[in-house]
């Protein structure tokens, strides 16, 4: 029985009506990678890339950065694999990299805003994705708390920037690129966002946090940090939609995402694809396996 389970996870998982939906996990280390690929998962929806730049004194020079994207990624084969860049600051402070303390961190400096200031730390992720992904076509770079069309078409500069100084180019490194939908002012204009984004890709725990404005840490507040708040259920249905509009997938990798109760909600929202912690996939898969999208 035990030698079924383990087959049927790393098994496709098809619905009732006989759609494929890519259940992916979420990663924070090369370690994770081997328990994953042994869990089922096809693919990673999530990379959080904060483990190379925490626990050192020094943050990680490019050529460790590409060597690292590079084993992650070959490890995967043909899976795609969806590296966030840098996503520090609010709650996850750095050793090396000094930041001022704010009076409202999660509404601060945060995720790519602190690293569309700091033009050589980001700059220096991009490179070592692109060189990544000249060599594993499976990377997709991935950007947390985008909030304006504006912060996204400054960052697409800097990968066409970061392309011609390597002397590649879109077809001997092709890389597509997503964004986080997490904020607010993301649903609000996702429509926009969707024109120059190749995935959207929810994050629920701090589209929560943000929709409901609700400290996703704080427990006096943590009825209303809840993803299956109607405010939230339509703000996930908008960004779908809104995916569809422009014809890009919308997957989900937030907590959201693992929860089989609400599994055949997402799937019939529009999520195509579900990205969740490794211990979790077998049961989503089998959820997805007993629905049916009409
Ligand atoms: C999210 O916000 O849902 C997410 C996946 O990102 P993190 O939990 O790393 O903020
Ligand atoms: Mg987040």
């Amino acid at each position: 029985e035990q030698a079924e389970a383990a087959s049927k996870a790393m098994e496709p998982a098809i619905t009732l009506d006989g759609v494929h939906f890519p259940v992916q996990a979420n990663i924070g280390s090369f370690e994770d990678a081997e328990k994953v690929i042994a869990a089922g998962a096809e693919g990673v929806g999530l990379m959080r890339t904060e483990f190379l730049f925490q626990s050192r004194a020094e943050l990680p020079d490019e050529q460790s950065q590409y060597e690292e994207y590079k084993r992650i990624a070959a490890a995967f084969g043909d899976h795609p694999i969806t590296i966030r860049t840098l996503d520090v600051g609010g709650d996850k402070p750095l050793e090396s990299y000094p930041m001022e303390a704010e009076e409202n961190p999660f509404l601060g400096h945060r995720g790519v805003r602190m690293c569309l200031a700091d033009k050589k730390l980001f700059s220096t992720q991009i490179r070592a994705l692109i060189r990544a992904a000249a060599e594993q076509p499976n990377i997709q770079m991935m950007i947390p708390m985008i909030s304006t069309v504006s912060e996204l078409k400054y960052c697409k500069k800097l990968v066409e920037e970061a392309r011609e100084e390597l002397g590649l180019s879109h077809s001997n490194a092709p890389m597509n690129v997503g964004i986080m939908i997490e904020v607010p002012s993301a649903v609000l204009d996702a429509d926009n966002l969707a024109a120059e984004a190749d995935f959207f890709s929810i994050g629920t725990n701090d589209l929560t946090q943000y929709v409901m404005a609700a400290d996703r840490g704080n427990p006096k507040v943590s009825e209303l940090v809840d993803y299956t708040q109607p405010a939230v259920l339509r703000a996930i249905r908008m960004t779908c939609e809104a995916g569809k509009r422009a014809g890009i997938p919308v997957s989900m990798c937030g907590e959201m995402a693992g929860d089989t109760q609400v599994t055949e909600l997402l799937l019939k929202a529009g999520i195509s694809k579900l990205s969740a912690s490794a211990s979790l996939l077998p049961a989503l898969k089998e959820q997805i396996r007993q629905t049916s999208l009409n």
